[in-house]
This record gives structure tokens, sequence and C-alpha cells, in this order.
């Protein structure tokens, strides 16, 4: 008897046919005893029209005002497809029960959309489990300590599906998506992108952080926490996909860059002639940290040493810029800064690998890489496993096929 946690995305249960099928193919593959926890997405682009909904009452909904009221709104993605998945496996003669975040006993922060998991105690999916009933659980959601719904952030049903597998001790924990595996690039963007068999927790989540969609970054802290091998693999087809682990088993270990990774969705903000004294750079990024604002590259440069000042960049999440405006347009005045300057069409493009740690040069590589491709690096930052630079958005597509024909060639 195994317990096995699967995973669906959006696009596995876009409509009700897919529904139908992601139930038939469940019930093929499971043996008699196997208990099976299914984590689900939002049905397609579900998350993204309500967003659109919510646009129409405010262009600017992430405002900190609004966020718990977007919670309300995005939690009932996941509850449509739980509820329709729950129902397709009651048409095949399974026993079946949906169940919410709440219902999962996942305790969240109070954060609204970007919910931190406090803890799961998973009791009632223990005794639906040995009722014999397949467990539909909703991804993305859990509730505070109030009781509210709190959505763990774009992507995070993978989160939902790795930290439920950890509560419950399962055998496997599988994530089913419309690619086949984690590729040394994502392969919407790059067409001769390679799949891997297996990455460690450690570079995928430097993947995932610097923008490689395929896992929500948190989900492979939580896989690496609780020492659970994640299998990435396709909805569609029934191919051994990726294996996220600890470290490798079967490939060679002797590349320098694992991945190639992408970010769109990052804005560039500069905040211009601030005085150079101590405690500014605090001043502004605490403003910023007390709003729940992430700050990525940071680059401060002394542009006038005789008249004492200094300029301030770094990006931040595109989704977090309407709140970030607000704790800049006061910020700015106490710190004195000239003025301030936001771009958003702006992308990050970073080469990952814990191979580039003996390896000197690969930055140089991928700087030379860019200017073969004609794309001008804006800012460069360096981490111990990955090099990334802001590039303009409308060249990502030639930069990250630059770089990614640099370190993989074809063969
Ligand atoms: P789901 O709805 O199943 O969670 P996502 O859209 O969140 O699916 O993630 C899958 C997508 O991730 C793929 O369609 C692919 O375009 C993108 N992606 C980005 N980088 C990579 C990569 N390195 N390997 C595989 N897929 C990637
Ligand atoms: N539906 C949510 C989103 O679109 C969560 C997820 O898909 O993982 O971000
Ligand atoms: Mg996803």
């Amino acid at each position: 008897m195994a317990l096995i946690v699967k995973k669906f995305g959006g696009s596995s249960v876009a409509t009700t046919e897919k529904i139908l099928a992601v139930a038939q193919r469940i019930l093929s593959e499971k043996k008699s005893d196997d208990k099976i926890v299914v984590v689900v997405s939002a049905m397609g682009k579900t998350t993204d029209n309500l967003l659109k909904l919510a646009s129409g009452i405010d262009a600017e909904p992430y405002k900190a005002d609004y966020l718990r009221e977007l919670d309300m709104l995005l939690t009932t993605g996941e509850q449509v497809s739980i509820s329709l998945l729950a129902m397709a496996f009651k048409k095949l003669g399974q026993p079946a029960i949906s169940l919410t975040g709440a219902q999962i006993g996942m305790k969240t922060s109070s954060v609204h959309t970007k919910g931190r998991i406090l803890g799961i105690e998973p009791k009632r999916v223990h005794e639906e489990l040995n009722k014999g009933n397949v467990v539909v659980v909703a991804g993305f959601q859990g509730a505070d300590e109030f009781g509210d719904p709190v959505t763990l952030g774009r992507g995070g049903s993978d989160t939902s599906a790795v930290a439920l597998a950890g509560a419950l001790k399962a055998d496997e924990c599988e994530i089913y998506t419309d690619v086949d595996g984690v590729y040394s690039a994502d392969p919407r963007i790059v067409k001769n992108a390679r799949k891997m068999k297996e990455i460690t927790y450690f570079e995928m989540l430097e993947m995932a952080r610097l923008g490689a969609g395929v896992m929500q970054p948190r989900s492979v802290e939580m896989g690496q926490y609780f020492n659970i091998p994640i299998h990435v693999r396709s909805t569609f087809t029934n191919q051994t996909g990726t294996i996220i682990r600890e470290d490798y088993t079967v490939e060679e270990k002797d590349f320098e860059i694992r991945g190639v990774a992408h970010d769109l969705k990052v804005a560039k903000i500069s905040v211009l002639g601030v005085p150079n004294n101590p405690g500014i750079a605090h001043t502004l990024f605490k403003a910023l940290a007390d709003a729940n604002i992430d700050v990525d590259m940071i680059v401060q440069s002394i542009r006038n040493i005789d008249r004492n000042i200094n300029d301030i960049v770094f990006t931040i999440a595109l989704s977090d810029l309407p709140e970030a405006k607000n704790v800049i347009a006061t910020t700015g005045e106490k710190i004195n800064a000239a003025s301030v300057l936001v771009e958003e069409d702006m992308a990050k493009v970073s080469i990952v690998g814990a191979g580039m740690l003996g390896s000197p040069g690969v930055a140089a590589r991928m700087f030379g890489a860019l200017a073969r491709a004609g794309v001008n690096i804006d800012i460069i930052s360096t981490s111990e496993i990955s090099v990334s630079c802001l590039v303009k958005g409308s060249q990502v597509t030639e930069a990250v096929n630059g770089i990614h024909d640099e370190f993989f060639p074809d063969k």
C-alpha cells in the first residue's frame, strides 16, 4: 500500500473533459489498496480571470486594503475544480470527497496573497482516506488564525501538494503539468531546451526563484525540508519526468550550468539623488519590508561624491508595484530623494548551476552571449550558484536563447 499525493495544475483541469480524463488516469494507475490525495489548481486561466474581475472594481487590486478580499475571491477558483473532480471520481464509481485548505487543517500566516504555511494537521484527510475515499484538496489556499482564507502566492498549489505530502508522510509526491519535466530553459521559449532526469533541491530552488515557473520556489523548499523527492511529469503522457531530490543518482555531475531561467514579472525602481548618509538605505528597505515587499537586485552607487549624492536602484515583483509606489511616495520624501523612476518593461535572465562554483569565466561567457545577441545589460547580480542580468523585457527571447546556445550547444 502506498500513500501518494498527486497535484494537477490549471491547464491539466482546464475543462470538464480534462477533469474526467484526470480522474480516469488516476484510477487506471491506482492499485486497489493505494491511498490517493489529489491537489488541484483552479481550472485553466480562472485565477487570472478572477483578478481581471477585481480590476473592474479597481485597476490596482493588489493594494494592501484589498488583499483579504482578493483571497476570498481567488480561493473560489480552486473550490470549483475540487468539487468537479470529486464528482468525476464518483461518476467513475470511486468514492471521493473534496476538501478546502481550511478543512485539511492547513494553517497559514495572515499575510494575504502571500501566506506562508505554519503547519498542517491533516486528521480529516487520514479519516477520509481510511473510509476509502480519494481525497481531492484545493491547492493554493489555507486559513489563518481567524479562519479567513489565505492564498500562498501565484503557483501556490505546488506548495500545498508538497507540504501536504510531507505532513502525511506520503510515499510519493507527483506534480502533473503541461510539460513532461524540468528543462534546461522554458521549453516555450527555447525550442532545443533539454529535459533533465534529475535536479537537486538547491538548483531547482534557485531556478524557481529566478523565474522557472514550473515549480513555485516555496514548494521546493518544502520538498527539501521534508526530504520528499518530487516527480515533475506530464498530465498527458506516461513518460517519466524529472525527479527533484537532494543529490544526483544517475546523471553526470560535470555540467557547469544546470539551466537558464527568466522572469518577465519584474519592475525596476530607481530612487535617485538621495543623501550619501548612514540610515538612508535602511529607511527605504525597512519601509518596503514592513509592507511585505521582497526586494531583489539592489545596486547603490555614488553619483556625485563632492555633492554627497547616491542613487539606489532595485527590482521587485511586478505584482508588488502598486503597493511599492505607495510606500516610496512617503519614504522618498522622508529620505529627500530627488526623483523616483519606475520601469515595468524589464526581464531578469539568469544562469543557474552548482557547477559554476569551480568554473571561472562562466559569467563572462554569459555576458558574451548577451553581447552577441545585441542585448544590453542593465543590472548584474550574483549568488553562489547563479548569475542574473536585468535586460529589456522585449529582448527576453533573444537573451535566453543566446545564453542557452552558449552553454548547451546542439550535440
Ligand atoms: P501548472 O498550471 O501545471 O502549475 P505552470 O504553468 O505553473 O503549470 O508551469 C508549467 C510551465 O512552466 C510550462 O508550461 C513552462 O512554460 C514553464 N517553465 C518555465 N521554466 C521551465 C523549465 N525550466 N522547465 C519546464 N517548464 C518550465
Ligand atoms: N491557481 C493559482 C494560480 O494560478 C495556484 C496555482 O495554479 O498553483 O496561481
Ligand atoms: Mg504552476
